[in-house]
Parts: C-alpha cells; structure tokens; sequence
C-alpha cells in the first residue's frame, strides 16, 4: 500500500536524524574502479620511454601523440590512427578548445570565425551533460533544446532548425550511453545527422564518445564509423570526435583523444601547435602499458562493469519498488547514469529535501541549457562512487524526496 504522507514525512524526519552524508552528483568511479588502475602509479618504470620506434617519450616532440596507443583508441573509436590524435588529461578541455578555435579562427570550408556569425547557435539534445553547455554558455553561443522523444532523437526538428537557420552551427552529441539518459544513436540516426541538409556549410557535429566502451550488459552495441558515414555522405567535415580514458583509467589523470577528418586534424593540429609543443607521452606510455591492446581495454572495461552493475542494478530496483507509478527513469546497458523523471513541478523540491538531509543530488535543470528544465522534472543519478550500501541508502532517501515533493 502507498505511504501516506504522515508517514512519509516521518520517514523523513528519521532521515534527518541519521545525519547522513551522501553523494549522487558527480559520474565519479569509486576507490575499488580507480584501484583497477593502480599500475598506472608505477607505469611506464624506470628506463622504459621510449615508443616502438625509438623516440624518447622525455623530451619534446611528437605533438599527436603516442603512436601505439592511438592505434589501439583508433581501433575501438573506428578512426584510423592517422585521423586520432592523442592529446592531454581530459577531453572537456579538447572540446573548449575547439570551440574556442571555431569561434576566433572558423573551422574548415567555412567562411570566417564564428563569432562574426550572426545568431550563432548550437544544438542541444536534452536532457544532456551539463560541462557541454557550460562551454556554450561562457561562450554566450545560443542553446536550442531539443529534447528526445520516446528515448530518441527528434530528428524531424532538428533536420528542420538545422535546414532553415544559418546561425546553428554545432550540436552535442553523446552517441553512445548519452549522459544521462543511457540513448545510443543507431546507425539509421547517424546517418540521419551526418548526411542532413544545413543552412551552414560549416556545420559540426561535437561527437563526443565519452562511454564508447563503458557497457553494464553484453549486449555491446558496436561503435559507429560516424567519420565513413560523414564522407559516404559527401559531408566528411562535419564530425569532430572527442573521447578519453576518464572513465577507463583515472579521472583527470587520462588521456583524450581528437578524431576527425584530415582536414579537421590538420585545423587542430595547427592551432594547437600555437598552444603547445606537445602531449604528455609518458602519460600516454603509461596507459598503453598498462592496457596493452584493445582487449586489453575490453578486459579492463569488464572488470568496472563488475563493480558498477550491481550499483545500477540496486538503484533500478529501489526506483521500481518506490516510485512506480509516480516517476519514470532510464534502465541505461551502459555508461554512468540513470536519468529519473519525477512529475512536473517537483524536481527542485525533491533535490532540495534531499539536501536538507544530507543526500547531495545533481542541481534541479542541471541537464539543461541555463539549467532551465522547463518541467523541473529531471533528476540525474550517479550510481558508481558511492559505496553500495550508502548508494541504495542514498536512493531510498531520494526516493522519500521525491514522494513527499509529489504529494506536495
Ligand atoms: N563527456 C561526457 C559525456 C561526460 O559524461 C564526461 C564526464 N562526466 C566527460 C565528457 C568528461 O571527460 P574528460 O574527463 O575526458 O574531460
């Protein structure tokens, strides 16, 4: 039987006694995920720098990166080696970049920078990853929200803006387990987005691969070609790739990783040949001995999915068992989050209650452009940093939230 609101806000009540401190916010690995990586504090050794062709990894030099281990990221991100360049700590800082190369110098077959366009706009798929629209926002580059329908793009709207409004010169897309709704963009869609008419000649797509090998089942989609797609469809520029060890290794301590077509790379390589010499390759050397090849990564993605899935799984039944009927929310098969709809009008409420007792969610609209989520209904959840047994108490208080905002 339903809880009454008496004894919900008991429940309450008794949370806040336990003083508790939780945290669902950040998509953070845990200790035990990070622990996987633990050679990495030893790697590459003393006496080991050099790549299988000689180079000495200390000293300048080589500013796309270690060869061997773009062959192994080119592999699983289906980009040949010569079109990925391995780069710094994180791949949020490569797609700043970008858009600050776009907007000050233009990229190629364009006509001119972008900040000289006028009602200059990208699109963003929502609900969608927060960092993405921080760097539109600082930028002052116009959002135009699209959300998904029925957990999928809405591609008649956005083959419409994109078609008829000269200004919109990007969108964000996380084809794979997007952040935080779980979607993974099929063949079909992509093909939709690479080959579509736009208004712009200069259109990109900022693909950014993030979970391209983050599965929680074995039922791994395969990761798409969007750079074959774009060229077979006569648009080969319009993909940028973006991708990282963040979620494979360490956090901030990685390696990203800039894909693209030759032309693209070429842009990028010059412009950053302005900012720096070149990577840290014996980070990059680290990283590739430590996962060797790509079943080397396929084998260290399997051993985080058998620490994270339980975490997924305790908060999908907890969901199901507290809030059906009242809320809805993604069942991702990869990635790092659950996307949690809660009814119009009482997400913010839920967060903050959640708060006053304790348990830090993500801010209200923060998976909107302007954090503005017009039906302050989305809630995102990040299972995998919080130790199981403070993760499923962490969701059940949530969920007491959610229930005492709804019966509001
Ligand atoms: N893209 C997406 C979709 C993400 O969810 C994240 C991490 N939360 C990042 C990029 C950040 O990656 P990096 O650490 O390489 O900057």
């Amino acid at each position: 039987m339903d809880a009454t609101r008496a004894e919900l806000e008991q429940r309450y009540d008794e949370l806040r006694a336990q003083k508790l401190s939780l945290d669902l916010t950040r998509g953070k690995p845990s200790p035990e995920q990070l622990d996987l990586s633990n050679a990495l504090l030893e790697l590459p050794g003393v006496g080991d720098y050099r790549d299988a062709s000689g180079t000495d990894l200390r000293n300048y030099g080589g500013p796309d990166g270690l060869p061997e281990l773009r062959a192994i990221f080119g592999e699983l991100l289906e980009i040949p080696t010569a079109q990925l360049l391995a780069l710094g700590n994180a791949s949020l800082s490569t797609m700043h970049d970008v858009v600050v190369h776009a907007l000050l110098h233009g990229v190629p077959g364009g006509s001119g920078p972008w900040r000289d366009v006028e009602n200059l706009a990208v699109l963003c798929p929502v609900p969608g990853y927060d960092r993405h629209f921080a760097i539109c926002e600082a930028f002052g580059i116009r959002m135009i929200p699209v959300p998904f329908v029925d957990g999928r793009l809405d591609l008649e709207t956005i083959r419409r803006l994109v078609a008829e409004d000269s200004g919109i010169r990007g969108m964000w897309c996380v084809p794979m387990y997007s952040n935080p709704t779980g979607i993974v963009y099929t063949v079909e869609e992509t093909e939709a987005l690479v080959g579509m008419e736009a208004a712009a000649v200069d259109f990109r797509l900022f693909w950014d691969n993030a979970y391209a090998v983050h599965h929680l089942t074995d039922d791994e989609p395969p990761v798409i070609d969007v750079l074959s797609a774009a060229a077979r469809a006569g648009h080969p520029d319009r993909p940028l790739v973006f991708a990282s060890t963040s979620k494979i290794t360490y956090p901030g301590s990685g390696v990203a990783f800039f894909g693209a077509s030759p032309n693209n790379v070429a842009w990028f390589r010059q412009r950053s040949s302005v900012q720096t010499i070149g990577p840290d390759k014996l980070n990059q050397l680290r990283h590739l001995r430590l996962l060797r090849s790509t079943d080397g990564v396929r084998r260290h993605m399997s051993a985080h999915r058998a620490i994270i899935e339980p975490r997924f799984a305790a908060v999908l039944e907890i969901l199901e068992r507290r809030l059906s009927g009242v809320a809805t929310w993604s069942r991702p098969t990869g990635g790092y989050f659950v996307s949690l709809d809660v009814p119009k009008g009482t997400a913010s409420r839920a967060i903050a209650l959640a708060g006053e007792i304790g348990v830090a969610v993500t801010p209200a609209g923060s998976t909107y452009p302007y954090r503005d989520d017009p039906d302050d209904a989305n809630i995102r959840i990040a299972p995998t940093f919080p130790s199981q047994t403070e993760l499923e108490a962490a969701i059940d208080a949530l969920c007491t939230c959610v229930l005492l905002a709804a019966a509001a």
